[in-house]
């Protein structure tokens, strides 16, 4: 029997498959999944071994059943896939594939690619491992239709990546590979088309996260925001979230810097790194907080230009506070914004 694994079959993550009427389920408050999202498989999974993740090669389980941030991602065969995606409801509105760090990923990413543009009409993202990539890579995803790219450098320096990703992990990443493929996939696919990912809560500083957030803004690359949210059985599986108001001041200093309100130089941090001042003045931080929008999932957008890959609760659990909305915040969930966003609480003592 041939073997369920890519380029003929894909994991695709719960939400996608819920909103694609793969799987049946219903999202808190309506929430809807506006991005196929999509994993390659292989039987034999990543050959790296990310602290926080949950498809850690040393992560126990086999791969086919590990969970990816928090949620089941069921397999389907790629004629499954493409003919959900052509009767998907409207709101669906770009296909995603992520890839893993196995070595048949850059072949199969690209034959996944091409079979979705020819037979598909959703713009298609990539994110991609830098690696097992070549720059080569990167022009033949260009050629086959992939349109933007993504890449997880998800920690904030270089010390805290190669703990979490590179030696301290016995893992292969290294964090200036990442770095050469980010440069090269910006002069390819060119701005807005590139973003990174990165995880708050894994030992940087706000400022170190900020700091970084400029500079990759600088260079016309978008930010994309995740919290650092245990998975269990991984090496970090007891660490604990990082405190809420700091992710708050986070995701309000890259819209800020986003939107060309402020920007590094212009924020003031206390002596532990905490941002004290937005560098706006009050009335203005107030407007843009109740905007609500600073604190919705930023992922790649959909043609409309809204973001489409919105990751419905994908770093929490939709009834107890949430990290990224994918809808606007109500009311309710704005006041307890305000209520939090300025409170200072010291991080609790983590370990890895
Ligand atoms: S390379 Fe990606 S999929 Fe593999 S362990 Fe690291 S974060 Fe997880």
């Amino acid at each position: 029997m041939k073997k369920e694994q890519s380029p003929d079959y894909a994991k695709m993550s719960q939400a996608s498959a819920i909103s694609l009427g793969l799987t049946r389920g219903r999202m808190y408050r309506g929430a809807v999944n506006r991005c196929v999202n999509l994993l390659v498989h292989y039987p034999e999974g990543c050959a790296a071994n990310c602290a926080y993740c949950g498809l850690a090669r040393k992560r126990p389980g086999s791969y086919r059943d590990k969970s990816f941030i928090h949620v089941q991602w069921p397999i389907f065969h790629m004629s499954q896939i493409i003919d959900a995606i052509n009767s998907a409801p409207s709101y669906v509105m770009r296909t995603c594939i992520s890839m893993i760090t196995n070595g048949k990923c850059p072949k199969d990413t690209l034959a996944m690619t091409r079979l979705l543009k020819n037979k598909t009409s959703l713009p298609i993202s990539l994110l991609i491992s830098p690696t097992i990539l070549k720059k080569e890579d990167l022009v033949k995803m260009k050629d086959t239709g992939a349109d933007k790219i993504g890449i997880a450098i998800d920690l904030a320096t270089p010390e805290l990546f190669d703990r979490y990703r590179g030696k301290g992990v016995s893992g292969p990443h290294k964090w200036e590979q990442y770095w050469e493929t980010l440069e090269a996939a910006l002069d390819l696919f060119a701005p807005p088309n590139v973003g990174v990912h990165l995880m708050v809560g894994m030992g940087e500083t706000e400022r170190q996260m900020v700091s970084l957030m400029d500079r990759l803004w600088r260079m016309g690359i978008v930010n994309h925001l995740f919290s650092f949210f245990a998975e269990q059985g991984s090496k970090l599986a007891n660490r604990p979230q990082p405190p809420w108001p700091t992710y708050l001041r986070v995701q309000l200093a890259r819209y800020l810097i986003e939107e060309e309100l402020s920007s590094l130089d212009k924020m003031v941090f206390d002596q532990h790194g905490h941002i004290i001042d937005f560098g706006i003045s009050p009335v203005q931080l107030k407007q843009v907080i109740n905007l609500g929008t600073p604190f919705m999932t930023t992922g790649c957008l959909g043609p409309d230009g809204e973001v489409a890959c919105n990751r419905p609760f994908g770093n929490c659990l939709p009834d107890e506070r949430q990290w990224n909305y994918p809808y606007p915040p109500n009311e309710e969930e704005l006041a307890l914004i305000h209520e939090n966003i300025f409170e200072i609480q010291e991080e609790s003592a983590r370990s890895l």
